[in-house]
């Protein structure tokens, strides 16, 4: 049905993903991930979650941001105040 673009696989259960209007063929997620997902600035890993993103740069999670010099973020919400009867 399809051929993956990232392995070249002619798979029948190909899908399509569409970016930025623009149609590819994978075979698997893994390739979609390995030729669409941003890689982390800092690390350079894959960033298939929300990752955390800073002045338009993308990371794989807060500490990267925090290396690369990006103090506004953190991976972990702020622990909940103590209730105040
Ligand atoms: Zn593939
Ligand atoms: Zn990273």
């Amino acid at each position: 049905m399809g051929v993956c673009e990232s392995c070249g696989n002619d798979y029948d259960k190909s899908f399509e993903v569409i970016v930025a209007g623009v149609s590819h063929t994978f075979d698997s997620f893994e390739c979609a991930i390995h030729a669409l997902a941003p890689g982390c600035d800092h690390c350079g890993c894959k960033v298939i979650g929300h990752g955390v993103e800073g002045d338009g740069i993308i990371y794989c999670c807060a500490n990267c941001a925090k290396q690369s010099g990006l103090n506004k973020v953190r991976d972990r919400a702020e622990p909940p105040r103590a209730a105040t009867a």
